[in-house]
């Protein structure tokens, strides 16, 4: 018989908080999800009560584990601000903004902690969806691979994972000593992403402290070993989520992807605007399917209005990384999972993401270079 979320609810029935009451009678427990032998669950407390509880989530984590026909258990302990508010975005306000990094003036809120081994982590992000921030984000993090940077992938756009498709990933990862997942290999890159945890026709509802806590999970509990960049595709758009991911991620850096179009071109604004917010550099704007090059002819039309977005980088003062093409090559090798930096190395269409991948790189090292040096006065 499945897995169902009674047998879930009835172990953590066994399981009791810290003041002795069964897990899901305190309040403190997220909506349940079962998907193919997969549980979900987080655990909202006070965030002065952490400690107490990790042993809670410990043995909850345990307990579901051990039931029959569970593959994997994703229990996080989401922690609540004193007075019961929901948490929401601490966001520092909006200072006047230095083009291309953080708002000047004012100290630095401190950042979330970063992660053991990994040297940078960047965000691709877009305004909106269907622009091809996934298929930038892949080819770019081959680009960066082709540098001789040692590269991995989060799929953080938990709503809709593209990385199952765009990197023809079918297996599961495996867990390693019971607690952290082993990320799937592909071109040489650690992946992750949670569309590897559940079906794709699962219907998913995510409630807010479940996203995070997925994400703090993928980020903190998987063996990414020694990285020099790991790039996150998040989710589209500038809303809360987005806002609340770019918070929790020690980013040390955005990439925005945009079409031309005016339209897009607004969402980017938003993007930029949503990352200045929360202290991240924008390493650059990408404008994606920037011209269409005929197949049969050659000929080139500027079909949604070519090098709007490079205005708009000069306009807002962040770095233009590039331009890439609408092609039937980019989508066709896009979609069946052999994107064209991996599969056609030496191709046009590698070249334009090779370009857009330099950029990045030099981005990231004149952004540490920019970082304020700590002086500790004797
Ligand atoms: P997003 O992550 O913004 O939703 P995707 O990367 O999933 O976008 O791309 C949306 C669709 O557009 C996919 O079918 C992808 O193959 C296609 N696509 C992305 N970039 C290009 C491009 N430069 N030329 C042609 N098709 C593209």
């Amino acid at each position: 018989m499945a897995l169902s979320k009674d047998d879930v609810l009835a172990a953590l029935g066994k399981i009791s908080s810290p003041d002795g009451v069964p897990l899901p009678a305190t309040g403190k427990l997220s909506e349940i999800i079962v998907a193919d032998g997969k549980v979900f669950f987080s655990i909202t407390v006070d965030s002065a009560a952490v400690q107490q509880w990790e042993s809670v989530r410990e043995r909850a984590q345990q307990a579901i584990r051990a039931l029959p026909g569970v593959q994997s258990v994703m229990a996080a302990l989401t922690a609540e601000r004193a007075g019961g508010a929901a948490p929401r975005p601490q966001a520092p306000p909006v200072g006047r903004a230095r083009p291309g990094g953080p708002p000047s003036g004012g100290p630095a809120a401190p950042g979330p902690a970063g992660i053991p081994g990994v040297q940078a982590i960047i965000a691709v992000a877009s305004g909106k969806g269907g622009v091809g921030k996934s298929t930038t984000a892949v080819n770019l993090a081959l680009g960066l691979r082709d540098l001789g940077l040692k590269v991995g992938i989060l799929d953080a756009d938990i709503y809709g994972p593209s990385m199952p498709k765009l990197l023809a990933i079918r297996e599961r990862p495996q867990t390693i000593g019971g607690n952290r997942l082993r990320p799937i290999e592909r071109f040489g890159m650690p992946v992750m992403s949670i569309g590897f945890l559940i079906e794709e026709e699962t219907p998913m509802i995510w409630r807010g402290p479940m996203v995070m806590s997925a994400l703090t999970q993928m980020l903190r509990e998987v063996e990414w070993g020694t990285l020099d960049v790991m790039v996150v595709d998040m989710p589209p758009g500038t809303g809360d989520a987005q806002l609340t991911m770019a918070q929790q991620v020690p980013l040390k850096g955005a990439v925005i992807v945009s079409t031309p179009q005016d339209l897009a071109l607004i969402d980017a604004r938003r993007g930029i605007a949503m990352f200045r917010r929360v202290n991240v550099p924008v390493l650059g704007i990408v404008e994606n399917m920037s011209m269409f090059i005929c197949p049969q002819c050659g000929a080139r039309s500027d079909i949604f209005g070519h090098g709007g977005a490079r205005r708009e980088a000069e306009r807002l003062g962040v770095p233009f990384l590039g331009e890439v093409p609408l092609d039937i090559v980019i989508r066709e090798k896009s979609d069946s999972g052999t994107p064209v930096v991996a599969t056609v190395p030496d191709g046009v269409h590698a070249k334009f993401y090779r370009e857009i991948a330099m950029r990045v790189r030099d981005g990231l090292a004149a952004t540490s270079r920019a970082a304020p040096k700590i002086v500790v006065e004797a």
